[in-house]
Order: C-alpha cells, then structure tokens, then sequence
C-alpha cells in the first residue's frame, strides 16, 4: 500500500476521525468514527463539491453521530460512522476511489461503508478493489439489494405504534394517511396501508408515479402543495427534509407525522410546534432505520426475512419511546435522544 497523508483530528465525543489529502489522485476525504461500543461503525460515503475542509467536517461529524444513534434505536450491533469525499460527483475517477478504498483498509474495519449521496454500486465496486470494508453493493453475490421494503416495513410498524397512542386502535382499518414522495419505500408503505384498509392521498413531482398510485392503489392526487392541507390523520413526509417547518406545521390537520424521510424537522423548534399542536411526530431516525438493518443484517450473512423481522422490532422501540415522553411528560422527540445513548453508554 502507497502511503498517503493523513491527518488525524482530535474531535470530543468521536472515536477517530482522519482527514486524507491524496494529491496524486486528486482525494481529499474523511472517514468519521463516533462510536464503536455496540459494533463496528457503519455509514455511507457521501461525495460533495464541499467549499472547504472545515463545512465537509462539519457534516460528517454530524451524520456519523446520527448513524450511532440510529443504528442504537435500531437495536443491532453497529456503531455510527459515515465518510464525506470532497468533489465533484460529476467527475469520478476509478484511481479516486481505488486510494479511497485503501484509506477505508486504515481503519480495520472499525468503519464499514456503504452508499449515500451521489455514491452509486459501480463506485463502490472500484473501492472494493481495494477494500474489505464495503457493503450494500447492488448484484454481488450476498448483497442486500434495494433496502426500500425493509425501510416501508419499518415505518410500517413505527405507524401501527402511533396510530395506537393517539387513537387507540390496533388496525389501520379506515385510517387516512397523505403520503408526500411515492417512490420506493412511499410506493411499498401505501400498499401496505391499502392492503389494510387505509386509504391514502398522495403528492409527488413525478406524474409517472402519480397516475401509478392512482392505478393500482386508488390512491387520491393532490398536489405538492395541498398534500400539507389534506383533512387526514397521519401525514408521512417520505420524498425529502425539511418539510416539517414554521408554515406546513400551521396547515397541518393531521393527529400524527410518521416517515421515511431523513431530517424531517426543519429545525428543532419545530419538534416543539408540533407538540404544541397536539400532533403526534415519529422521530425520523427511530422509524427509518430498515436501510441500516438491511446492511447490518447482509453483514452477518443476508436473509430479508431475518431483516424484515429486525424491522418490526421499531414498533416495541416507538412503544418505549411514547411511554417514556408521557412519563417525562414532554414530546417524544426529545426523549428519543436519552433513548440511544442509553444504548450506547449504559444508564447513568
Ligand atoms: P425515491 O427517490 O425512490 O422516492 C422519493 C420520491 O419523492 C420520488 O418519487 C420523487 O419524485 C419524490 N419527490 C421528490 N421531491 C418531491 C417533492 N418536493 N414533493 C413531492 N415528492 C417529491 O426515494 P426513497 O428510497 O423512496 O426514499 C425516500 C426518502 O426516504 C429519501 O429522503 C431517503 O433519503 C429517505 N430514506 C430512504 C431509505 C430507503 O431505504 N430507501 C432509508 C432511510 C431514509
């Protein structure tokens, strides 16, 4: 193996955390190790035109904590890590990702990648040319494939806990739930709730999936803007971030939030201004978890019911986080945090 120059950063609360400049083949990158306690750390890489050094710290110390977090909630046995390769993902170079790949070998497989942002499976197969440490590589023998329907499942149950807090009832029979973003897992999520009486409103940007939701699930169109003034009882954001905020949470006639979408709340204010309004908010990292536990469970040797049976498991995990926040007398998301790092480094 080359060598190459790392440096290693000191960042309190973080296991390891190394910036590597590679000028022959034009890598600069950073591999994020938050906690190993509960397994190795596990997250994807995530390749961005970062203006500097200092803001593709900042976002991958943050996303490899909330990879701890998640993977604690989730209740298997891998730690929170994630890595960030500043650049631009339109120009992607196989010599790029074969010295990444020998940067990930740095790590012992303390630190197992996958795929995030702008990182497809042909990339990550260059990286494994020269690393052990990869998973979650579409068509290798072994690999987990499409994470979505262990993902839908997991909300799934992370709704059947909800919709049994608020309104008492263990069927999702006649229940109304307006779904923004029908792709993979919105798709295999409003099937679900069809299948079980539900009827479902949908907004996407794409008409393809519309008028496939309507097809075959009679699913109600509305569009991207009404979906957040749909008279229903559950709303799901599961197409982007940031939809919960200041505006939407006002229009909102819904009892309860529950999706797939990575950070829901636009800020963490608006966790409050749902609480305040009586809506019930599924924290996102606790119910989103079905693409890590699709990973973790290729990891051990992949079995979809092994991992879809692993997903159900967020239904007991939003029990406990619900009786915990009426306990605390406070909303859920903000007992949902104590939860994992409990997990994470024991009751004190
Ligand atoms: P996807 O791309 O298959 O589906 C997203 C859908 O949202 C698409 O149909 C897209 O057209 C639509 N969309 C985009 N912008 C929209 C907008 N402004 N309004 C309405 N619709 C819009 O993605 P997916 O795999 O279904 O994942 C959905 C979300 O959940 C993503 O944010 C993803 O990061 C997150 N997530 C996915 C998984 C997984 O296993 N796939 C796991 C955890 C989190």
């Amino acid at each position: 193996m080359k060598k190459m120059l790392h440096e290693e950063l000191a960042v309190p609360g973080y296991e390891r955390v190394v910036y590597l400049d590679d000028p022959s083949v034009g890598l600069k990158a950073i591999v994020s190790i938050h906690n190993t306690n509960l397994g190795p750390s596990c997250g994807g890489i995530r390749m961005l035109p970062y203006a500097s050094k200092e803001e593709a710290l900042k976002d991958v110390l943050a996303l490899s904590k909330g990879m701890s977090y998640k993977s604690a909630l989730a209740g298997i046995g891998f730690g929170g890590g994630k890595s960030v390769i500043i650049g631009d993902p339109t120009k992607k170079d196989p010599e790029l990702f074969a010295a990444f790949g020998e940067f990930l070998e740095m790590f012992e497989g303390k630190y197992i990648a996958a795929k995030d942002m702008n990182i497809s499976s042909d990339d990550l197969r260059m990286i494994k040319k020269r690393s052990r440490y990869v998973l979650g590589i579409d068509g290798e023998p072994g690999s987990s494939g499409d994470p979505s329907p262990v993902t839908a499942r997991g909300i799934l149950r992370g709704l059947e806990a909800t919709v049994e807090e608020v309104f008492g009832k263990k069927s999702l029979k006649g229940l109304k739930v307006a779904i923004q973003g029908i792709g993979h897992v919105g798709f295999s999520l409003a099937q679900m709730i069809v299948q079980q009486g539900g009827q479902i409103w949908v907004s996407d940007i794409d008409q393809k999936a519309l008028d496939r939701a309507s097809k075959e699930l009679g699913a109600h169109i509305v569009s991207n803007d009404a979906i957040y003034d749909v008279d229903c009882d559950v709303f799901s954001p599961c197409a982007r971030g940031g939809t919960l905020n200041q505006q939407t949470i006002a229009r909102f006639k819904c009892k309860a939030v529950v999706g797939c979408a990575n950070n829901q709340l636009a800020e963490e204010r608006d966790g409050l201004r749902l609480h305040e309004r009586g809506i019930l908010y599924a924290p996102d990292y606790a119910v989103n978890s079905g693409g890590i536990i699709n990973i973790f469970v290729e990891y051990e040797g992949y079995d979809q019911r092994k991992a879809m049976t692993m997903a159900d498991g967020i239904y007991d995990t939003m029990n406990e986080i619900y009786s915990r926040a009426k306990l605390a007398k406070t909303a859920p998301f903000l007992v949902t945090d104590k939860l994992a790092e409990e997990r994470l480094y024991g009751r004190n």
